[in-house]
């Protein structure tokens, strides 16, 4: 009789820092014998790798928990695994008395022991795989594409108020140089043409190996220098990064911009427009401030994309006050926003230091405030494409058509009698909505090969 191979299931919920672990994670369970499958009716072992982010984010957690519930009656040797943000922010363990589900909670870093803990949990089933002491050496198993993102740092030293990641991620750890590039050039043997790096404050990366840069790297700062090395791998086509903090857009790395294989975009989260706002974010800079990195961002590369993310209605926001972020989003012209109704994080130092006051209707309403604006400005900034060519990565097709993000990080389709999957082709575009420009394609790109 053949040996049963064991089965697991991940769900990732959150951030693309999050995708990444899950990644990790399926390299450390295929060492130690488990395929991975869709359904989660066969699967011996399920992980929710979980975002904090905000209470809507854990809600979906306790939702599918009550959804596994009912399917580990019918199969009691099922086992449940909670990781992410959610155990590694439960300090004093009252998230995890209310999940009796998890057989196993633990947080991201924490993943290097799974072999062990499954062994134990289920030794006729598992066997422990291979031993690692650091989950960022994991290799990631990557999802196939011509796409991937590379983890370069994790944690974050800022404490801004109303944020969990510090307390769910630690402080702040930054890999080799060396492993980062090695990482990049394995992806492109692969067939990877974009990579997008990952960071929690991505610009503050500072190498624990700065000898691995080449001498004739001409930055000094960390981070700038290792766009530059990136910059030189054959293969790869397009850089990307997120997400970058404010004061750490040093001069060099607003130069690094304009590498070669920079997209032509930047995500720039400001959170708020208002001084005393950013102040009791514990956010470094002011609103001049910001607009004068994003005047420096501009003059360096004219016509670059912005994105940014917001908060509205942190604690103590007035009416007034709350202005001042529209007016900052108009200065800027940014792109697309992801915009946030603030909700108290446990543990946070707003949850402890300030009240909540700002009424939900009323985050609702400055929400769809700021909402209406970015799709005029995108609107607006979208019909200057009409006419231009614009570069465009295929990651998407359907009946006739493809699609994929141009260098600008907006979404293009265009009409084609085959699969072109993962090629880089150039488009032109004759139609701008808010979300999806429509265009005709030119050509197909080659990727840089030399
Ligand atoms: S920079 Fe601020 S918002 Fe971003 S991860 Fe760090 S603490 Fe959180």
């Amino acid at each position: 009789m053949s040996e049963k191979i064991p089965k697991y299931h991940i769900t990732t919920y959150g951030c693309q820092m999050n995708k990444s672990d899950s990644e990790r994670l399926a390299t450390i369970l295929e060492s130690c014998g488990l395929t991975a499958t869709d359904d989660l009716a066969v699967a011996d072992l399920v992980i929710m790798n979980s975002c904090s982010v905000r209470q809507s984010a854990e809600d979906r957690i306790f939702g599918q928990l009550r959804k596994l519930k009912k399917l580990k009656a019918e199969r009691p040797d099922m086992l449940v695994a909670i990781t992410g943000c959610l155990p590694g922010r439960d300090i004093d363990g009252q998230i995890r008395a209310k999940m009796p589900e998890a057989d196993l909670y633990f947080p991201t870093k924490e993943m290097v022991q799974l072999p062990r803990w499954l062994a134990e949990l289920r030794p006729d089933l598992f066997h422990t795989g291979d031993s690692v002491q650091d989950y960022l050496k994991v290799t990631p198993k990557y999802a196939p594409g011509s796409q991937a993102f590379i983890s370069i740092q994790t944690g974050c030293n800022k404490f801004c108020t109303y944020c969990v990641v510090p307390y769910s991620r630690g402080r702040e750890a930054n890999r080799p140089a060396a492993d980062i590039i090695a990482e990049a050039r394995g992806l492109v043997e692969t067939g990877v043409v974009e990579v997008t790096l990952l960071g929690q404050a991505v610009n503050a990366y500072v190498a624990p190996d700065p000898e691995s840069f080449a001498k004739g790297n001409p930055y000094q700062d960390h981070f700038a220098a290792l766009l530059w090395e990136l910059n030189q791998l054959a293969g790869i086509a397009r850089i990307h990064w997120t997400a970058a903090y404010p004061t750490h857009m040093t001069d060099e790395v607003i130069d690094a911009l304009t590498l070669p294989k920079q997209v032509n975009y930047l995500h720039l989260p400001v959170q708020a427009g208002n001084d005393e706002v950013l102040k009791r974010m514990n956010r470094r800079y002011t609103a001049a401030e910001f607009l004068e990195i994003i005047d420096k961002v501009k003059a360096k590369r004219p016509g670059i994309a912005l994105g940014t993310d917001i908060i509205v209605g942190f604690c103590g926001e007035t009416a007034e006050q709350f202005e001042d972020t529209v007016s900052l989003y108009k200065a800027a012209d940014f792109d697309i926003a992801y915009i946030a109704q603030y909700s108290v994080r446990s543990g946070t130092q707003a949850a402890e230091l300030f009240k909540d006051d700002v009424p939900r209707p009323e985050k609702k309403r400055r929400w769809q405030v700021l909402q209406q604006l970015m799709e005029e400005i995108v609107l607006r900034k979208n019909q200057a494409y009409v006419g231009q060519q614009l570069s465009v990565l295929v990651d998407e097709e359907g009946d006739g058509w493809c699609g994929g993000n141009s260098s600008e990080m907006k979404r293009v389709r265009f009409v084609s009698d085959r699969s072109r999957m993962g090629e880089l082709v150039t488009v032109k575009a004759y139609h701008a909505m808010e979300w999806l420009l429509m265009g005709e394609l030119v050509s197909p790109e080659t990727p840089d090969a030399e």
